[in-house]
């Protein structure tokens, strides 16, 4: 097992990044996450526009995994996401998140976490411990993108599906992929509205390996039960369009008809989810069952 230290970062994904660890196809890593705030923020007096905001959405990273080529995808098998911390936290400032406009105070609540929930307002919410910024090098020409933004790299997808358990297919356009993430939330509904989830530091240990000659235009994850692709636009629609088109174009060779059909059948099985409407660009999921077709069927309709 290999370890990464918090201390690491990257504030972009660029398609020159320099590589802080070198790991074998199949390696498993553990690496120090940072908060968004680089835990700047500790208490509820803790004035966001105080804080630094050079050190906002650390990624810890990136690894070079050897064999990883452009036109390969990375896989990532999310093992753990340990949050070791007691506490996280949330913020609302004027001008962001989904009702931007009518933040009249800027506040920020540092909720404690007690025997794996969050206590808020009287409520105890069990932790969902999720990954908001996890991705790899872009290529030279869409890169380089800020650690704030998601695009076909992965990045801030702010998806709460990207959980224990869950899988992660990310387009390898740099030699080494160059993989990083960061940016936790030990809680976040779809859309995260306001802006921030439950903002926590954590442990996340995952496996890193590649599947060879398989292009994808966008990440692509798997749960338990279903195929996911992630596309980020500066529109919902543009995303949901993406999305969608990625799906229904798989879905159209692993059942061998028509486009249109196949357009069809996503009409009726496939789930298009908001994952997040706060960051530069918007993020959404085609979800597609793996009754329907397996992640195993996806990946190699992309060969
Ligand atoms: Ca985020
Ligand atoms: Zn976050």
């Amino acid at each position: 097992m290999k370890f990464v230290e918090g201390k690491h970062v990257v504030y972009s994904f660029a398609p020159d990044m320099q590589a802080v660890l070198t790991v074998d196809d199949g390696d498993i890593v553990v690496f120090g996450s940072n908060d968004c705030f680089f835990q700047q923020v500790q208490s509820n007096n803790d004035v966001l526009d105080r804080i630094d905001h050079e050190r906002l959405n650390p990624a810890t990273g990136p690894v070079f995994v050897k064999g990883a080529k452009p036109g390969d995808l990375l896989k990532v098998d999310i093992m753990a996401i340990d949050v070791l911390v007691d506490q996280g936290v949330t913020a609302v400032v004027a001008g962001e998140g989904s009702v931007k406009d009518e933040v009249e105070h800027n506040i920020v609540r540092v909720i404690p976490i007690v025997d794996g929930a969050a206590e808020y307002l009287g409520l105890r919410i069990p932790l969902k411990p999720m990954i908001g910024v996890i991705g790899v090098a872009p290529s030279d020409a869409d890169g380089p993108c800020p650690t704030n933004t998601p695009y076909k790299h992965g990045g801030n997808m702010d998806t709460h599906d990207i959980r224990k358990g869950s899988t992660l297919y990310l387009p390898v356009r740099q030699e080494g992929a160059l993989f990083a993430l960061g940016d936790c939330h030990a809680i976040m509904g779809d859309g995260e509205a306001c802006f921030t989830g439950l903002e926590v530091p954590a442990q996340v240990t995952v496996r890193l390996s590649v599947v060879k000659d398989t292009v994808s235009n966008w990440p692509i994850l798997e749960t338990e039960t279903e195929t996911m692709i992630i596309a980020s636009a500066p529109t919902l629609e543009e995303a949901t369009q993406k999305s969608v088109s990625q799906a229904v174009g798989a879905l159209a060779k692993v059942l061998n008809c028509m486009w249109e059909e196949a357009y069809i059948l996503a009409s009726l099985v496939v789930d298009v989810r908001i994952s997040q409407v706060v960051d530069p660009l918007m993020t959404v999921r085609a979800v597609v069952p793996k009754t329907i077709a397996t992640t195993e069927q996806i990946l190699n309709a992309l060969k």
